[in-house]
């Protein structure tokens, strides 16, 4: 569903990814780890087209089409979708009528609303004094409602406590049809984390480390994630398995 093929990213200045590949099929959650500042953000910021971060080569092909080259909107338009590490505020729009548009419906989904506690939410401008856990349950709202097929998760737990860590876990699962039998499902997602909290209520299919723009160390995510619990980062840039 997702291929990338050799890319290499740079923000003005400074070269970030180096000839990073990835293959995610539908129906498959993928997991990054990686310690701050080693370049994740700057993946899914490309992978969604972003134009600070600036593909100097390679590819990224999304369902058989060479999207490299598109603007967001296009790539949102064929199923992308992503939920921010650190989302903007924006003051004069409701969380309800964001909800709205990314629908495309004039009622927001109830179920979702629900499911999320942002009943009380919804009336107010989007992430204006939220919390940091309230940002991050908002972002997945507007995330459930556009409908996307390949979601980009970039850390969801950061910043949520204990409680909702689980609320999310169980809408991401919803999001990416953990309900259904493995071989029906379609949608697919990379999720981004530091600590791997996640993990503990998302099921994961397979995982990679990135350490100052390569991918190493791939794997499963919960070998992978102990390993990182026992060693630590460092231990990654050396072990090369
Ligand atoms: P991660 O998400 O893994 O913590 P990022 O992809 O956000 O890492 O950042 C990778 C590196 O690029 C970091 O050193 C960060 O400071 C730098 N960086 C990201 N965006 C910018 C920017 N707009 N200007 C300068 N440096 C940036
Ligand atoms: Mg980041």
């Amino acid at each position: 569903m997702l291929k990338i093929e050799n890319l290499c990213v740079e923000i003005p200045g400074k070269e970030i990814l180096k000839n990073v590949n990835l293959e995610v099929n539908a129906g498959e959650t993928f997991v990054l780890f990686g310690p701050n500042g080693s370049g994740k953000t700057t993946l899914i910021m490309a992978i969604m087209g972003f134009s600070n971060y600036k593909v100097t080569s390679g590819r990224i092909i999304f369902k058989g089409e060479d999207i490299t080259h598109l603007p967001v909107d296009e790539r949102a338009k064929r199923g992308l979708g992503l939920m921010f590490q650190r989302p903007p505020t924006i003051k004069g729009v409701s969380l309800k009528q964001m909800v709205e548009v990314c629908s495309g419906k004039k009622d927001y989904a109830k179920e979702w609303v629900d499911q999320l506690n942002m009943e009380s939410f919804l009336e107010r401008d989007i992430n204006y004094g939220f919390s940091g856990g309230e940002i991050k349950r908002s972002e997945l709202l507007q995330l459930m409602a556009q409908g996307c097929d390949f979601v980009l998760l970039d850390e969801p737990e950061s910043g949520v406590d204990l409680e909702n860590i689980c609320v999310m876990g169980k809408t991401i699962n919803k999001l990416l049809q953990k309900d259904h039998h493995r071989r029906d499902r379609t949608k697919a997602g990379l999720i981004i984390t530091h600590t791997g909290y996640i993990l503990d209520y998302v099921e994961a299919d397979r995982g990679c480390v990135l350490i100052n723009g390569n991918f190493i160390c791939r794997g499963n995510p919960r070998e992978l994630l102990k390993d990182i619990h026992r060693s630590g980062y460092q231990e990654c840039a050396v072990c090369r398995k």
